[in-house]
């Protein structure tokens, strides 16, 4: 164990739980909903989350954008837009690896400390899982290395497949 192993966490379960400072969306470019985690999150967040979304204006593929989190125990929601997989050589892991970059930097620029993340790309967009597990394990120790804020990061899984592949990486590498 090292000094990540306490501000890494796992936990399998539905995201809209979280009681964090800010949960993650994996949304699409015009965030205005969707499917699968983002749909979930509208859907507990209630009709205002959409309503700001709308003022917004789009998020572009890799960055991220900042609303709060109306009737979920999360205060805020950070939504972020992974790639669509297309086979990988359309700067997919470059892409997944802003999104989580993104993310990571408006969480620590609105002093969150505690911060969730679904399994970004993973479900509808179809990033391979374990190539997306290692991808955000390795994006999120970075930037824990160099940064106090967040102060804790917990990926959620939904599915027992990301769960475990999550759950044998960091034990191997943290
Ligand atoms: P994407 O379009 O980025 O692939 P999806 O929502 O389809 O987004 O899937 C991303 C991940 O979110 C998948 O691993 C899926 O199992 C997971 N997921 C779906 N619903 C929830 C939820 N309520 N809480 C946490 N994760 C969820």
């Amino acid at each position: 164990m090292n000094k990540y192993s306490k501000r890494i966490e796992l936990f399998m379960g539905d995201i809209t739980e979280q009681k964090v400072d800010a949960v993650v969306n994996a949304a699409n470019t015009s965030l205005l909903g969707g499917g699968g985690v983002d749909g979930a999150i509208h859907d507990a967040a209630g009709p205002a989350l959409l309503d700001e979304c709308r003022t917004i204006g789009g998020c572009p593929v890799g960055a991220a954008r900042i609303t709060k989190g109306y009737q979920l125990p999360a205060k805020h929601v950070i939504h972020t837009v992974g790639p669509v997989w297309r086979g990988g050589e359309h700067g997919e892991p470059e892409l997944l690896r802003n999104a989580y970059k993104s993310s990571l930097e408006l969480a620590k620029k609105h002093g969150i400390k505690t911060l969730a993340f679904p399994n970004i790309s993973t479900g509808i967009y179809r990033f391979p899982k374990h190539r997306a597990a290692r991808l955000a394990i390795e994006t999120v120790k970075s930037f824990l290395d160099r940064n106090s804020l967040p102060k804790k990061v917990i990926f959620v899984c939904y599915d027992e497949e990301n769960y475990y592949i999550y759950k044998e990486y960091i034990e191997s590498n943290l």
